[in-house]
C-alpha cells in the first residue's frame, strides 16, 4: 500500500513515517519545510533503511500538488501538514485559514481528481473547547467554545471532510483528535525540533534543559487542580504514530472520529518533576501569570479507539521524558 504523508518531515509525521515503513508500507512525503528540516529524511533512512521519496511542495500550490498525484498511484493520504501555533493563529488568522483550510481543499480536490479516497486527518482535542466535564468523548458537541483560529481550522477541516464523505460514497475518512503529543523516538535520532519559537510545554522544557532559556515559566498555579497547575493528557509520539497505522487498517466508507490519548491527566508540575527525576537535575522553573485561554483540565476518553481500532497507549510519562532526554543528548548535543 502506497501512502502520501503530508507534513511527513514534521514531528508527528516523521515518527509515523518510521512506523509505516517498518510495517511494510511504501511512503512518499510532501512538505514545504516551513517547520521541519530536510535532514529528517536521512534520519528516517538511518532508522529504517529506506529513504522515502520527498516532494518539497507547498499544499497551497494546487498545480505542484497535482504534479505529485499525477506521477504516483497513492492508496491513501495521511494529512499532517498545517500550522499549529495557537497564539500565532490569533495574531494571523487569515494565514491559518489559508494554510490549513485552503491547503486541505486543494488536497481533497486532487484526491477526487486522481481517484484517491482514503484519508486520515490530524485533528486536535481543541475542537471540543470547554465542556461540562474534562474527559472528552467523541460524541460531545464540538465547535461551540473553540478558543483560537487554529482550533477553528481543525473544526472546519473536520466538517469539510465529513461533507466530502457524504457527497462521495467512495470516500473513507478517519479523523484523529490528538491530545498532547510528547516524547521522541527511542533511538534518540528523531524528536521535536521546530523552527523558530516553540509554543507547547515540552519544547520549552527542552530549551530549558539545553540552557537556551534559563527557566520554564509555568502559567499559573491557582487552578482548581490538586497542585494548582493545569492537567493535560500527554501521549507519547510513538504511541500516537502507531495510532495512525491502526486507523489506516480500519478505514471504512464514511467518516470515523477517534480520540488518541492515554486517558490520564498529568499536571505541569508533574511533568517538571518527571523530567527532573530522569535527568537527575531539577529543571529550573518559576510560576508566572496564567496564559489566556488555558483550560484547567482536559483528557481523553480513549475507549472508542481501543474498542474499534484495537489501539491503546503503551508508554507513559517516564518513557516520554527518558526518550526526550535521550534525543536531546544524542541529537542536540545536550550534556547531563
Ligand atoms: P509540525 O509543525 O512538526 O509538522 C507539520 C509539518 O507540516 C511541518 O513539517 C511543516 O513544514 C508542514 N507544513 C505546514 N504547512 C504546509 C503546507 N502548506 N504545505 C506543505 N507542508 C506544510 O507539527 P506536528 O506537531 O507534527 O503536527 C502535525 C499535525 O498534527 C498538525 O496538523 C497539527 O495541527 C496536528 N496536531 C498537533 C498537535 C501537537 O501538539 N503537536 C496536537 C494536535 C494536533
Ligand atoms: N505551559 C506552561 N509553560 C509553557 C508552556 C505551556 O506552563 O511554557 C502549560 C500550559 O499552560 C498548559 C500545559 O503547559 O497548562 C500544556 O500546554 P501546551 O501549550 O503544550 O498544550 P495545550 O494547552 O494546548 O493543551
Amino acid at each position: 500500500m502506497k501512502i502520501l504523508v503530508t507534513g511527513g518531515t514534521g514531528y508527528i509525521g516523521s515518527h509515523t513515517v518510521v512506523e509505516l515503513i517498518e510495517a511494510g508500507y511504501e511512503v512518499e512525503i510532501l512538505d514545504n519545510l516551513y517547520n521541519s528540516q530536510k535532514s529528517v529524511l536521512d534520519t528516517i533512512e538511518e532508522l529504517t533503511g529506506v529513504k522515502p521519496k520527498f516532494h518539497e511542495v507547498d499544499l497551497r500550490d494546487a498545480e505542484a500538488l497535482a504534479g505529485v498525484f499525477q506521477d504516483s498511484n497513492f492508496d491513501a493520504v495521511i494529512h499532517f501538514a498545517g500550522l499549529k501555533a495557537v497564539g500565532e493563529s490569533v495574531e494571523k488568522p487569515l494565514e491559518y485559514y489559508e494554510n490549513n483550510v485552503g491547503s486541505t481543499i486543494n488536497l481533497l480536490e486532487c484526491m477526487q481528481e486522481f481517484g484517491v479516497h482514503k484519508i486520515v486527518f490530524s485533528s486536535s482535542a481543541t475542537v471540543y473547547g470547554e465542556q461540562d466535564t474534562p474527559q472528552y468523548v467523541e460524541t460531545m458537541t464540538t465547535g461551540v467554545t473553540i478558543s483560537s483560529p487554529y482550533g477553528w481550522t481543525k473544526y472546519f477541516i473536520e466538517r469539510m471532510l465529513m461533507d466530502v464523505a457524504k457527497s462521495d460514497p467512495d470516500f473513507e475518512v478517519t479523523i484523529l483528535r490528538y491530545f498532547n503529543p510528547v516524547g521522541a523516538h527511542p533511538s534518540g535520532l528523531l524528536g521535536e525540533n521546530p523552527n523558530g519559537k516553540p509554543n507547547n510545554l515540552m519544547p520549552f522544557v527542552m530549551k530549558v534543559a539545553t540552557g537556551e532559556i534559563p527557566e520554564l515559566s509555568i502559567f499559573g498555579n491557582d487552578y482548581p487542580t490538586p497542585d494548582g497547575t493545569c492537567l493535560r493528557d500527554y501521549i507519547h509520539v510513538v504511541d500516537l504514530a502507531k495510532g495512525h497505522l491502526a486507523a489506516l487498517n480500519h478505514l471504512q466508507k464514511g467518516t470515523q472520529v477517534y480520540n488518541l490519548g492515554s486517558g490520564k491527566a498529568t499536571s505541569v508540575l508533574e511533568i517538571v518533576k518527571a523530567f527532573s527525576e530522569v535527568s537527575g537535575r531539577l529543571l529550573p522553573h518559576k510560576i508566572v501569570a496564567r496564559r489566556a485561554g488555558d483550560l484547567p483540565e482536559f483528557f481523553a476518553d480513549p475507549s472508542k479507539a481501543e474498542r474499534d481500532l484495537d489501539w491503546k497507549t503503551e508508554l507513559g510519562i517516564a518513557d516520554a521524558m527518558r526518550d526526550t532526554i535521550n534525543y536531546l543528548q544524542k541529537s542536540r548535543g545536550m550534556e547531563i
